[in-house]
């Protein structure tokens, strides 16, 4: 069995750990290199962690 005391990880639950990704929009620079914009994750920021949420009245 499981403890249920340890500290669970705190990958982002939103991105899952990956918080930035690089978008195609298509098309390439002179270069020859496509075109990307890189986005993160708007819940914690490019991190890849999620801030320590408390947690009230739960009782494992
Ligand atoms: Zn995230």
């Amino acid at each position: 069995m499981a403890q249920s005391g340890h500290t669970p990880p705190r990958i982002c639950p939103n991105c899952d750990g990956f918080p930035a990704v690089a978008i195609t929009l298509g098309g390439r620079d002179r270069s020859g290199a496509r075109r990307t914009i890189t986005a993160h994750c708007s819940a914690c920021h490019g991190t890849g962690t999620a801030a320590r949420i408390k947690r009230v009245g739960v009782t494992a």
